[in-house]
């Protein structure tokens, strides 16, 4: 993890659709392999990723995101300071 953890909870980025209830965003270590919504490689088990939840009208949902992704993200979007020389 390269950046302060809240920085990616407040990154802004977003994987799951809209129209979520009760949607909280967290940095999670993996128990079990997942795919990134975004590059869609696999995040494997005990690798830290940023985790999305919430509910629709379907049940319980859940994306997430690998932290290359994010810090992409942060740094394409201007949030973060990039080492630039
Ligand atoms: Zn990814």
């Amino acid at each position: 993890m390269k950046y302060d953890k809240d920085l990616y909870i407040d990154s802004g980025i977003y994987g799951l659709d809209e129209d979520i209830r009760d949607y909280k965003e967290k940095v999670v270590k993996c128990r079990k392999p997942h795919k990134c919504v975004s590059c869609e490689r696999e995040i494997k088990q005990g690798e830290q990723a940023l985790c999305e939840s919430g509910f629709t009208d379907d049940g319980a949902v859940s994306a997430y995101t690998c932290l290359e992704c994010v810090e992409e993200w942060l740094e394409e979007s201007g949030q973060v300071e990039t080492d630039e020389d």
